[in-house]
C-alpha cells in the first residue's frame, strides 16, 4: 500500500484522458493536465495515439481508484529499479564520462 503522504500532489481531473481508463500516463507519479502518454481504447490504439491529459474523445470511460492505484504502484516500483540501476552504474568509475 502506497502512503497517502507520497500520493497527495497527485490530480486526476474528470472528463478527460486524465481520468480515462485507456490513458497511460508516460508518468503515473505526477500525471497532471499536462501529462502525456498513449491511448489504449481498442479501437484507436492501432493508431498509436499520443495524447495529454487535458484531451477528450467521445469514448471516453472513467477509470476506476483501482486502475490509478496499479499504474502508480506499478510506476513507483519501475522508479525503484531504475534507481538501482543508477545506483550501480553510479560506481563505476568513469560511467559518465
Ligand atoms: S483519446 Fe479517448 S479513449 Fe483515449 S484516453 Fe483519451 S478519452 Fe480515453
Amino acid at each position: 500500500m502506497i502512503p497517502e503522504k507520497t500520493t497527495r500532489h497527485i490530480t486526476w481531473q474528470g472528463g478527460n484522458c486524465l481520468l480515462c481508463k485507456y490513458f497511460v500516463p508516460n508518468d503515473p507519479i505526477n500525471a497532471d493536465l499536462l501529462e502525456r502518454g498513449k491511448c489504449a481504447h481498442p479501437s484507436l490504439v492501432k493508431f498509436n495515439l499520443v495524447v495529454s491529459g487535458r484531451d477528450w474523445c467521445n469514448l471516453y470511460s472513467e477509470v476506476s481508484e483501482k486502475r490509478v492505484e496499479k499504474l502508480i504502484k506499478e510506476a513507483y516500483k519501475k522508479d525503484d529499479e531504475q534507481q538501482k540501476t543508477l545506483i550501480e552504474e553510479s560506481k563505476r568509475p568513469g560511467n559518465f564520462d
